[in-house]
């Protein structure tokens, strides 16, 4: 069974697409879906449902000490921000430290 060829552009803008879910739930989300909403490899989304329907929003990520989500890069699978990272550093070493 092949899917490849069914998405179509309705009127509204929104592109339809079928996929089978697997026996373990999982699911392909479209690529041209997957562009539009700007989910790259990673991403993180959550799921709800919402009127009979599963709806899947793409979370912002986040500095897991400040919340910031500016200039984030991932330590250890999560996500922190250069200012932390940099406070990290100052306090592992402190003959380096500089004053904001
Ligand atoms: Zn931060």
């Amino acid at each position: 069974m092949t899917t490849a060829g069914m998405a179509s552009d309705h009127a509204n803008g929104s592109v339809g697409s079928v996929r089978s879910i697997d026996e373990n739930g999982r699911i392909v989300v479209p690529a041209e879906l997957r562009k539009r909403a700007g989910l790259d490899a990673g991403a993180l989304v959550d799921f709800r449902f919402v009127d009979g329907s599963i709806v899947m929003t793409k979370v912002r990520a986040a500095c897991v000490l400040c919340g910031g989500t500016e200039q984030l890069t991932q330590r250890h699978g999560k996500d922190v921000c250069s200012p932390c990272l940099q406070e990290i550093r100052d306090g592992h070493d402190p003959v380096d430290r500089q004053i904001p």
